[in-house]
């Protein structure tokens, strides 16, 4: 018997989410993303929810959510506003890594120290001439007595700015293609660390987006993650548990825009009538409907999957690929259903559909996701 009910504790949480998203987050995200502005302030009263650190185990400082209930939360920060969400989000990508492979030591030092404040951390993997392609990175680590130093430049991080831990991915031998990349916890503040500027992007414009550039930063061997030369697979890894909360938060977006499409459907009168008499209307919301439901339980079964200590590669990249390209579309019908005023800065839709189109390109492109599929399914 498949039981989609949840649990008491998991609708309070759920609840806890809401009510800040729409206390805290709703208010200001036309303001945010017109201004392109990183509110600090919103990181601060997020962490006193204590769900900042939300992935992190209870015993480093963090909630100790599970990927299901983590997913919960994304979904109703997104449906306040996709570029907050981003950021709050990125902070448990950052701190995956280390999640993964970080040892105790290593844990006890950095991880709980981050998790006593509001603080934020960023995942760099990304470079110019390595997008999609993450082995081509040419960032570089060279072991030097006790420490590794690190040079590169990495490209559109979350977070790049305003992150006081990276996880860092460089090779240790360019020569060895994804077997060569190593991945180092860092503190923003070690020397030699500096930022490119501000992105100006399309949508999800509350997140700090910027290059991220390493010259010459000296790190104690003790930074770098797992045995070393395993920077590949922990990023892999990394991104298959992100991506369920990446798809949710995908949803959130397309949820909120179905909501707004309803309302508006049952006001907005043409012909004298509701234009939500239509059955065209009705049919496009029905489609949508059934879309965010459809891409919830594939983020639902993707995150259980990785609850119950399962691989979930398969199911996290259908999540993924299903919930973006789900947000995309609803987004653009909740506009087509607002008419000239879904095409208008005044409402929340045309932000909705700039900022699910994000969806479908970081954390690896749709494209990829099918690739993640099809290279399941052949197998
Ligand atoms: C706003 C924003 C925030 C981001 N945040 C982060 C972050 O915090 N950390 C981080 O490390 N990165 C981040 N990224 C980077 C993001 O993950 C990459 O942009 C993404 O992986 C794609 O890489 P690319 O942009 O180089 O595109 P490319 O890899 O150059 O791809 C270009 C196009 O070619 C397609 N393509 C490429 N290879 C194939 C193939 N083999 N088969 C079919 N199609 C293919 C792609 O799907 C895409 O449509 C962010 C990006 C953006 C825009």
């Amino acid at each position: 018997m498949i039981d989609f009910t949840l649990t008491d504790e998991q609708k309070q949480l759920r609840e806890l989410a809401r009510k800040f998203a729409q206390r805290e987050i709703a208010p200001l995200a036309a303001e945010l993303d017109r201004e392109q502005r990183f509110s600090q302030a919103i990181v601060d009263r997020y962490f006193e929810t204590g769900l900042l650190h939300s992935h992190v185990p209870e015993e480093y400082g963090g909630a100790g959510l599970t990927s299901l209930e983590g997913c919960l939360v994304a979904e109703e920060l997104a449906a306040a506003c996709g570029g907050v969400a981003s950021y709050l989000g990125a902070n448990n990508l950052g701190l995956t890594p280390f999640m993964i492979a970080g040892s105790p030591e290593l844990k006890e030092e950095l991880l709980t120290r981050h998790c006593e404040g509001p603080n934020l951390a960023a995942f760099c993997l990304t470079e110019a001439e390595a997008g999609s392609d993450v082995a081509s990175m040419r960032s570089t680590a060279r072991r030097v007595g006790d420490e590794n130093i690190i040079n590169g430049t990495k490209q559109f991080i979350t977070n790049g700015g305003v992150a006081s831990l990276y996880s860092f991915f460089a090779s240790e031998n360019l020569g060895l293609g994804h077997k060569g990349i190593s991945c180092f916890m860092v503190p923003a503040k070690t020397p030699g660390i500096s930022h490119g500027k501000k992105e100006d992007k399309m949508g999800q414009r509350a997140a700090d987006t910027r290059e991220v550039c390493f010259t010459e930063v000296h790190v104690p061997a003790r930074y770098r993650l797992g045995k070393g030369m395993d920077g590949f697979k922990i990023a892999m890894q990394t991104l298959d548990e992100s991506r369920a909360g990446v798809a949710a938060a995908a949803v959130g977006i397309a949820r909120a825009a179905l909501e707004a499409a309803i309302a508006y459907s049952k006001e907005r009168k043409q012909f004298g009538q509701p234009i939500a008499a239509n059955q065209a209307i009705q049919f496009m919301l029905a489609d949508m409907a059934t879309k965010v439901e459809a891409a919830r339980l594939l983020v639902w079964q993707a995150a259980h999957l990785h609850d119950q200590g399962l691989r979930n590669s398969k199911e996290s990249a259908m999540a993924k690929c299903f919930a973006a390209d789900t947000a995309m579309q609803v987004t653009t019908d909740a506009v087509q259903i607002f008419g000239g005023y879904g095409y208008m800065k005044d409402y929340p839709l045309e932000k909705y559909m700039r900022d699910a189109k994000l969806h479908q390109i970081y954390e690896g492109t749709n494209q990829i996701q099918r690739l993640v599929i099809a290279g399941q399914l052949l197998r």
